[in-house]
C-alpha cells in the first residue's frame, strides 16, 4: 500500500533525490567509487558543494557579502553558537515555542536574554503581535515555523537590530528576502535533506563584535575562511540535499513551491474548518503552511484513538500530535505530494460521515 508520509522530522523528501542518493552510494557519476568512500577534498565533492551554494544562493536569490555553509550539529548547535559569535550583553529572543525555549535557554550562557513577547500562555497556538523589538540589544532571534506547534511567521519583519532566524522547518517553502537577515539556520531534516547536516546562511560582516574567545570549530569565521571545508563535513546529507535544491529549481523555484505549499494546506485547513469534528488548534492567522494541528472537539475526544486506526490502515503515517500538543500534526513540507493531503482529508471525511 502507498504510504503517506506525514513525518515531522525528519521527513518526507523529493522521490527523485532519493533516488539519485541511493545511485550515487553505488557509484558516484560513474567514477566507480560510492559517494560514502570519496574525500571531501576531492574535485567531485568540491563540485557537489559548488553546487549545492549555488543554487542555494539561486533559489532564495542571497545578496552579495553572505556564504552559506554546511555544517554537523544541528541546529541545536547553532543555539549556542549563534550567541557565541553574536551575543556581546544583551540579546532579544521571541518564544514561540519549545525550540524557541531552547535557543533562549543556550542564549542565557552568553549574556542576558530578553524574551520581547511569548505565547507560553496559550500553548503557543499563535505568533505575538504589537511587541516592540528593543535597539540595545545586538540581534533578535525569532524561530519562523514552531514545527511542534504549527504556527509560522510567513514574512520578513523589519527589525531595528540584526535579526537571526532558525528556518528549520520552512527553509525554501517560500520566497525569502535574505536582506532581511543576518543569519538565518536550521537543521536540514525537515524540509531540505536527511539527518546530519547543518545549513547556515551568514552576513559576513555581522562577525569580530563579542569580547570573547571562541573554540575555533565553535567559530563562525573558521567556517568562512573554508566554506564547508574546515574539517569533514556530512558528504552524503549535502549531496542529498544538493538534489533536493535540484528538485525545487526543476519545479520553477521556490515561488513555485509556495504555491504548491499554499493548495495543500489550504485543502486540509479547509476540511479542519468545515468539520463538525475536528478542528484546528492554531490561531488562523498565525497558521503553519508546514505543520498542520488539529484535535477533535470536545465531545468526540473518545474517537481519537479510533481515527488513528482509520488513517494507519489507508497508510497514513505520522500524523501523531507531538505529546505537548496532542491530537493530530500533519506535516505538509515542500516534498509532500498534493494526494497525500487529499488522502488524508477523504479519510477525515469518511471517518466523519461515521462517526458523527
Ligand atoms: C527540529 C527543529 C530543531 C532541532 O533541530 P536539530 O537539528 O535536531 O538540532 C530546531 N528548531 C526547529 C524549528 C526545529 O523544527
Amino acid at each position: 500500500m502507498k504510504k503517506h508520509n506525514f513525518n515531522a522530522g525528519p521527513s518526507v523528501l523529493p522521490r527523485i533525490a532519493i533516488e539519485n542518493s541511493a545511485k550515487a552510494i553505488l557509484d558516484l557519476n560513474g567514477t566507480g567509487l560510492s559517494l560514502l568512500e570519496i574525500s571531501h577534498r576531492s574535485k567531485d565533492f568540491q563540485a557537489i558543494l559548488d553546487e549545492a551554494t549555488a543554487l542555494f544562493n539561486e533559489l532564495l536569490n542571497i545578496p552579495a557579502g553572505y556564504k552559506i555553509l554546511f555544517l554537523g550539529g544541528g541546529a541545536s548547535l547553532q543555539f549556542d553558537m549563534v550567541p557565541y559569535n553574536l551575543l556581546n550583553k544583551k540579546a532579544a529572543y521571541l518564544e514561540t515555542g519549545v525550540w524557541a525555549q531552547k535557543a533562549i535557554k543556550e542564549a542565557k550562557f552568553f549574556g542576558d536574554v530578553n524574551v520581547v513577547a511569548s505565547s507560553a500562555d496559550k500553548n503557543f497556538t499563535y505568533i505575538p503581535k504589537g511587541y516592540i523589538i528593543p535597539s540595545d540589544v545586538d540581534y533578535f532571534h525569532i524561530t519562523t515555523n514552531n514545527t511542534i506547534y504549527g504556527s509560522e511567521i510567513r514574512y520578513d519583519m523589519d527589525s531595528p537590530v540584526p535579526l537571526v532566524a532558525d528556518m528549520s522547518s520552512d527553509i525554501l517553502s517560500r520566497p525569502v528576502d535574505v536582506s532581511k537577515y543576518v543569519l538565518i539556520y536550521g537543521g536540514a531534516q525537515k524540509n531540505l535533506g536527511p539527518a546530519g547536516v547543518t545549513f547556515i546562511i551568514i552576513k559576513e560582516d555581522i562577525l569580530g563584535k563579542v569580547e570573547r574567545k571562541i573554540p575555533t570549530l565553535l567559530n563562525y569565521a573558521t567556517h568562512l575562511k573554508e566554506p564547508s571545508l574546515y574539517n569533514t563535513p556530512p558528504v552524503f546529507a549535502i549531496f542529498t540535499c544538493l538534489e533536493t535544491l535540484r528538485w525545487i529549481k526543476s519545479l520553477g523555484g521556490v515561488k513555485a513551491v509556495e504555491e504548491m505549499n499554499i493548495r495543500k494546506a489550504k485543502l486540509l485547513y479547509d476540511a479542519i474548518d468545515n468539520s463538525r469534528i475536528f478542528t484546528g488548534t492554531v490561531a488562523p492567522d498565525s497558521r503553519s503552511l508546514m505543520n498542520i494541528c488539529f484535535v477533535m472537539k470536545e465531545q468526540y475526544k473518545d474517537k481519537e484513538e479510533a481515527f488513528m486506526e482509520a488513517a494507519k490502515k489507508k497508510g497514513m503515517i505520522g500524523i501523531k500530535g507531538h505529546r505537548s500538543v496532542g491530537g493530530f500534526r500533519a506535516s505538509t513540507y515542500n516534498a509532500l505530494p498534493y494526494e497525500s493531503v487529499q488522502a488524508l482529508v477523504d479519510c477525515m471525511n469518511e471517518f466523519e460521515k461515521e462517526n458523527a
